[in-house]
């Protein structure tokens, strides 16, 4: 299906796309759960070893059940072709190692995973390679954190918690003009509310865990890459660093992306209800959603996504007390970390995933102490607005 030449929707491509022929006929890929596959003598083995033949040797090397998955999010994504990885961490530090070298620099936004950061801060500066943060929706600012020894430039748009949003198209003029590559972390929007590579970024990654998988069920992520070299390169570094998915959670993401074009959808329009309701509130000091026209990069995101997405970040006028109070008040939304899954999700920032970081460096990183994330389910949204309304009565 995905090498039809005719032209199909988003949606359908959610549905098909990975899908190949397989014995027996069934409509979805079979699960290969095997570790390693027999060779038919030590000449085909060898001819497979060296690449004279195709063909599947070892599952952390290629399955196929895990390339089916890996097909369709290239697909989706517009990609040459993906890699499945154990988790978004996974698929993330792969790519650093993939790209970067001792003495070498990152450009970083500021607003980014917090794992992510970390990794950059405490893991990659151990190997000397250098790193500068930067609030990347301001272009002179990412502009003019470049340096000579520059190789990437890593901007997650929109950033979580804050939902900055980066115009990519403009970031990967800049990324070109440097001679770095441009690697986007897409997991808050998925491809079908925002493709990196269409806008010229070189690589593309997500934590499948989200909304590609879609269902809280399964850690994973994944890489995806727009040329050949860059694939063949990727796949040999991520064969020595092992992070590979498992080909039964392969074969849940890939079950999940059936539903991603409908289930965008649906965050986005409960998600829409949601910002506008808070903003009315009287609790509520400010909403950022990049459907509502009070948000900052409001022209970037009405141009670069299809539909706004399913996470909204709000603050709270009684600060950390009145966050604190939410989260023990809700009732039908779920006190988690974690996002993009068919559940309503809600989260305070400040006493819990960022509070070992000290109210200055969150304040810096724009985590307030009444900030509130909320990953907007897709249950109906009159049972989201009805819990927050008691909720946010103990604010
Ligand atoms: C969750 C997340 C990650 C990390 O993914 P894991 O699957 O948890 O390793 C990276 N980036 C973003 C934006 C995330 O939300």
């Amino acid at each position: 299906m995905e090498n039809s030449k005719v032209k199909i929707g988003m949606d359908s491509k959610c549905v098909h796309a990975g899908i190949g022929e397989y014995e027996f006929g069934p409509v979805v890929p079979p699960i290969y759960q095997t570790s390693t596959f027999k060779f038919e003598s030590t000449e085909h083995g060898g001819a497979l070893f060296k690449g004279e033949k195709d063909g599947y040797i070892y599952t952390r090397m290629r399955n196929p059940t895990i390339e089916a998955m890996e097909n369709a999010v290239a697909s989706l994504e517009g990609g040459y072709k993906a890699l499945g990885c154990a988790s978004g961490m996974a698929a993330i530090s792969t790519v650093f190692l993939s790209l970067l070298k001792n003495g070498e620099h990152i450009v970083c936004s500021k607003s980014v995973y917090g794992p992510t950061a970390t990794l950059i801060a405490t893991v990659l500066s151990n190997y000397d390679i250098k790193s500068t943060f930067v609030n990347s929706s301001d272009l002179d600012q990412l502009k003019n954190a470049v340096t000579d020894k520059t190789k990437v430039i890593y901007i997650e748009t929109p950033g979580n918690p804050t939902l900055e949003t980066t115009d990519l198209a403009e970031a990967a003029k800049i990324a070109k003009a440097a001679n770095a590559k441009l690697v986007v972390d897409n997991t808050f929007m998925s491809p079908v509310l925002q493709r990196p590579l269409e806008l010229g970024a070189d690589i593309v990654l997500h934590s499948m865990t989200k909304f590609l998988n879609g269902h809280a069920d399964v850690v994973a992520g994944i890489i995806v890459t727009k040329d050949k070299e860059t694939y063949t390169h990727f796949r040999k570094v991520l064969n020595q660093l092992g992070g590979v998915i498992d080909p039964f959670n392969a074969f849940l993401v890939h079950r999940g992306i059936k539903t991603l074009g409908l289930r965008m959808k649906r965050h986005s329009e409960s998600a829409m209800k949601l910002a506008e309701y808070l903003e009315s509130h009287n609790k509520v000091k400010w909403v950022r959603y990049p459907g509502l026209t009070s948000f900052p990069q409001y022209e970037v995101a009405q141009k670069q996504h299809a539909a706004p997405g399913g996470m909204i970040s709000f603050e709270l006028k009684g600060g950390f007390k009145s966050g604190e109070a939410v989260m023990n008040s809700v009732k039908f939304c779920q006190l988690a970390v974690s996002l993009g899954g068919v559940e309503t999700l809600i989260q305070h920032p400040a006493s819990m995933t960022h509070l070992s970081m000290g109210k200055e460096a969150r304040e810096s990183a724009g985590i307030t102490d009444g900030l509130v994330r909320l990953s907007v389910g897709i249950e109906n949204v009159e049972d989201i607005i009805a819990d927050l309304e008691q909720a946010l009565e103990k604010a």
